[in-house]
């Protein structure tokens, strides 16, 4: 998790900061694992998936729902609404 949110940064004209974003890359060298990251402006969670032959597959969309989860729980900011959304994630 990475802060880099201060107070005032948005300026008044930009009370509500930019909605966060969720993205999906592979990790380099490591053909089975992948990161999921989601990002905005209190903090980056980020998720890395290990896939393996006996092991419970996550398609794109669970690890999706999982990372903003995580996300909302350790910031706890109304960044992810329109992720929560989308990824049917309550609340
Ligand atoms: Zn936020």
């Amino acid at each position: 998790m990475t802060r880099r949110y201060t107070p005032g940064a948005f300026g008044a004209s930009h009370r509500r900061p930019p909605a966060a974003t969720v993205s999906v890359a592979p990790v380099p060298c490591q053909d089975t694992m992948r990161t999921v990251t989601v990002d905005c402006a209190h903090g980056t969670t980020t998720l890395t998936i290990a896939e393996h032959p006996s092991g419970v597959q996550i398609a794109g969309q669970a690890a999706a729902v999982i990372a903003v989860q995580r996300h909302f729980a350790e910031e706890g900011c109304a960044c992810t609404a329109e992720l929560r959304r989308r990824y049917g994630v309550a609340p």
